[in-house]
C-alpha cells in the first residue's frame, strides 16, 4: 500500500508513519460502520463484517481504535444529518485520531467527488487521514486522492458494489456458523441455523445406513426411484417455483448414483460448512457446524471411509504405471492427442485406431464422423506425425511468448482456474483465521494493561491461561501456513526449460503432458490431404488458448493428387525435420492412396532431389 511519506513531509508532519510524534493522537483511528438499504436478509450482519474490515486493516498498520463512528438506515446519498459521519471528520479535523477506517468509498459518501474533496482538503491541514480499506486506499497520499474521487462519483451508482458486499456478508455468516442460503436438501433453517427435516432426514438417513450396509450408490438411487422420492433438485426447486422464481426447467426428478454420492459426500449432512467444497474451520482449527446434523462427525467419517474403500483400483493394464492408481472421475485417457484432435471439415471428435496388422501396425487418428459413414471430407492423419507436430508447435510458440502476450494471460487463467483453488483456499482460510487468533491476543493485552479487567489473582492466572491458548492456537495456524509453502507461480520460462524441454517431455507421464498440452491448446484441428495438394504441416492447425476456433470446412473439393504431398514430405526428410518415411507410412499420412503407390512416387522424388543436388 503506498503511503506517501514526501507527501507528509510535504504538508509540514515529519512524522514517517503511525505513531511518530508529530500527531498529537498518533496512531490512534476509529472505524466508521454504516448501514444502508441492504436487501433485508443481508441486513444482520452487515456491521460485523464492516467492523472485522476495518479491524484488520487498522492492525496491519498498527493503529489502535479507540472510537467508532456508526450510522444506521441512513442512505449516504441523501443530503440528511449523518452524526456519525460527522462526528467522524470532527474526530479527524480535531486531531482526536490519526485514522478513520472507511469499509469502501461508498459506505462513506455516495455525493460525489466535489463533496469528498473538500473533506480531504480539511483532513490534509489537519494531518487526518481515511484509509478505504476495499480499496486500499489512504487519503494522505496524493495518487490515492484523485482515485477516491473517481470512485466517489461511481459509488453513486451502487450496483457494483453489492456483489463484493454479498461475499463479504457470506464470508461472514460461515464464520458464524449461520446458514444464509436457499435450504439444503434434508433440512429446513431456524434462526439461520440447520436443523433436520423431519420427512427429507430419514431419507438421507437410509441412504446412508443402505450404504454403509454394502449397496451400491446406483441400487440406493433405484431404491429410491422405486419409492418414488423426488431428488434433491426436484423439492428444492419445486420450493423456488412456490416462491415464484424463475428456474431452469430440470431434466428428471429422479435419483441418479451421482445424487446419491452428492447426499453421502456432502459437508452439510453433518450440519458442517464448507466453502468450494472445503471445510471452513474456526481459529482452533475445528470444522465450523451450522446447526445440527442428520449424522455424527463419526458418521460421516465412516462414510467417507467407505467411499475412499469402493473406488476402485487399477490391478490390470498394458501401461505398468497405472497398476496400483485409483480410477478417477472417468477413464483416463490414452493418447496424447485424445480430446484434442478434431477434424477441421466436420468439428468431430477424432478417434485414435490402429491401421496395418502385426508388426507394421501403426497408429492415425481419424474423423470419427467419417470413420461412422456419416459422410464427411475428412481424413486420417498418422498418429505419430499429428502429436510431434502439437507438441514442436506447441514449445516452439511458447518460446516465442513475449511477457505480455495474449497466450500467457490465457495460461495463467487457466492455471489458476486448474492448479489453485484448493491450496489458495485454505491459504485464504488460514490467515484469516490467524489475523483473528493476533487480535485476540491483542484484545487480551488490551483488557489487562490498558482496561485494567485483570487485577486480582484469580482473574490473572485466567487470562494467563487464555493468552497461552491464544499464543498456541497463533502458532498452530502460522505453522500450518507455513507448510503451505511459497504461493505457486506460473513461469513459462522455467516450463519451457524443464517439463517442455525435450529429453523430459519423453519421460513426463502422459497425463502430465495432456495437463501441460490443456493449459495452452484449445483445440487441434485436423484437415484432410486435399487430394495431396496440401502438406502435411498445413494438414494441423493448432488452436492456441488466446485464440478463435475457425469454422468447420464441409466443402473441400480438389483433384486428388498426392505428387505435391509426397514432394512435401521428402523435402522435410532432406531438410533432416523427419526420418525417411516408409510406403506405408506415407500412405497413412496422406490418406488417400495405397501403399505401393506411395512407395513409387516417394521413390521418384528421391531420384528427382538426389539427381537436382548433383553438380
Ligand atoms: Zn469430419
Amino acid at each position: 500500500m503506498a503511503v506517501s511519506r514526501e507527501h507528509r513531509a510535504a504538508g509540514g508532519h515529519a512524522s514517517p508513519a503511525a505513531g511518530g510524534p508529530a500527531h498529537p493522537a498518533a496512531g490512534l483511528g476509529g472505524d466508521y460502520i454504516r448501514l444502508s438499504d441492504m436487501p433485508v436478509d443481508y441486513d444482520p450482519f452487515s456491521p460485523d463484517t464492516q467492523r472485522r474490515i476495518c479491524r484488520q486493516a487498522a492492525d496491519q498498520r498498527g493503529v489502535k481504535l479507540v472510537s467508532e463512528f456508526v450510522d444506521l438506515d441512513l442512505s449516504a446519498r441523501k443530503d440528511i444529518y449523518r452524526p456519525g459521519y460527522e462526528d467522524g471528520i470532527k474526530a479527524l479535523v480535531n486531531q482526536e485520531i490519526e485514522y478513520l477506517f472507511v469499509p469502501t468509498v461508498d459506505r462513506f459518501s455516495r455525493r460525489g467527488m466535489g463533496q469528498v474533496g473538500l473533506v480531504l482538503d480539511e483532513l490534509e491541514k489537519a494531518g487526518g487521514r481515511i484509509i478505504f480499506v476495499k480499496e486500499g486506499l489512504d487519503s494522505a497520499d496524493p495518487n490515492s486522492r484523485l482515485i477516491i474521487g473517481v470512485l466517489a462519483e461511481r459509488a453513486r451508482g451502487e450496483s457494483d458494489q453489492i456483489s463484493w458486499r454479498v461475499q463479504q456478508f457470506h464470508e461472514t455468516t460461515r464464520r458464524m456458523g449461520l446458514w444464509a442460503r436457499v435450504r439444503p436438501y434434508g433440512y429446513v433453517v431456524e434462526d439461520y441455523r440447520l436443523k433436520p427435516h423431519p420427512g427429507e432426514a430419514l431419507v438421507v438417513r437410509g441412504i446412508v445406513d443402505e450404504f454403509l450396509d454394502g449397496a451400491a450408490l446406483r441400487a440406493i438411487a433405484g431404491r429410491l426411484n422405486d419409492d418414488g422420492v423426488p431428488c434433491p433438485k426436484a423439492v428444492i426447486q419445486a420450493e423456488a417455483v412456490a416462491k415464484g422464481h424463475r428456474v431452469k426447467p430440470l431434466r428428471t426428478t429422479k435419483w441418479s448414483y451421482i445424487a446419491v454420492r452428492g447426499i453421502l459426500t456432502a459437508p452439510v449432512t453433518a450440519a458442517l460448512v464448507s466453502h468450494n467444497r472445503q471445510l471452513v474451520y474456526d481459529e482452533n482449527g475445528d470444522p465450523i457446524s451450522c446447526g445440527e446434523g442428520i449424522l455424527t462427525l463419526g458418521e460421516r467419517a465412516r462414510v467417507l471411509a467407505e467411499l475412499e474403500r469402493r473406488r476402485a483400483t487399477v490391478r490390470n493394464a498394458k501401461d505398468v504405471g497405472r497398476i496400483g492408481m485409483h480410477t478417477g472421475g472417468g477413464r483416463p485417457a490414452k493418447y496424447l492427442g485424445t480430446g484434442f484432435a478434431r477434424c477441421g471439415h466436420c468439428h468431430g471428435a477424432m478417434n485414435r485406431t490402429f491401421v496395418g496388422a502385426g508388426d507394421k501396425q501403426h497408429g492415425v487418428y481419424r474423423c470419427a464422423r467419417k470413420g461412422r459413414g456419416q459422410g464427411c471430407r475428412g481424413g486420417s492423419i498418422m498418429a505419430d506425425a499429428l502429436e510431434n507436430e502439437i507438441v514442436w508447435r506447441y514449445t516452439a510458440r511458447l518460446a516465442a511468448c513475449e511477457p505480455d502476450d495474449p497466450l500467457v494471460d490465457a495460461i495463467a487463467e487457466r492455471w489458476l482456474s486448474q492448479a489453485l483453488p484448493a491450496s489458495e483456499a485454505d491459504r485464504k482460510r488460514l490467515s484469516d483465521a490467524l489475523e483473528v487468533a493476533k487480535r485476540r491476543i491483542k484484545d487480551l493485552y488490551d483488557d489487562r494493561y490498558e482496561r485494567h479487567m485483570f487485577e486480582r489473582p484469580e482473574d490473572l492466572a485466567d487470562w494467563e491461561e487464555r493468552v497461552t491458548r491464544a499464543r498456541l492456537q497463533r502458532d498452530a495456524l502460522q505453522a500450518r501456513l507455513d507448510a503451505l509453502g511459497p504461493r505457486e507461480t506460473l513461469d513459462i520460462g522455467g516450463l519451457l526449460e524443464t517439463e517442455l524441454s525435450n529429453e523430459a517431455w519423453k519421460q513426463t507421464p502422459l497425463e502430465r503432458q495432456r495437463d501441460l498440452l490443456r493449459l495452452g491448446v484449445k483445440v487441434v484441428l485436423v484437415y484432410n490431404a486435399k487430394r495431396g495438394q496440401r502438406a502435411i504441416s498445413d494438414r494441423i492447425l493448432v488452436v492456441f488458448a488466446d485464440e478463435e476456433v475457425p469454422e468447420p470446412v464441409p466443402d473441400d473439393d480438389a483433384p486428388q493428387d498426392a505428387r505435391p504431398l509426397i514432394a512435401a514430405l521428402v523435402a522435410e526428410e532432406r531438410a533432416g525435420a523427419r526420418a525417411p518415411l516408409t510406403g506405408r507410412e506415407a500412405a497413412a499420412t496422406i490418406g488417400f492412396i495405397k501403399e505401393r503407390q506411395a512407395q513409387k512416387l516417394l521413390a521418384e522424388e528421391r531420384t528427382k532431389r538426389a539427381q537436382g543436388n548433383q553438380p
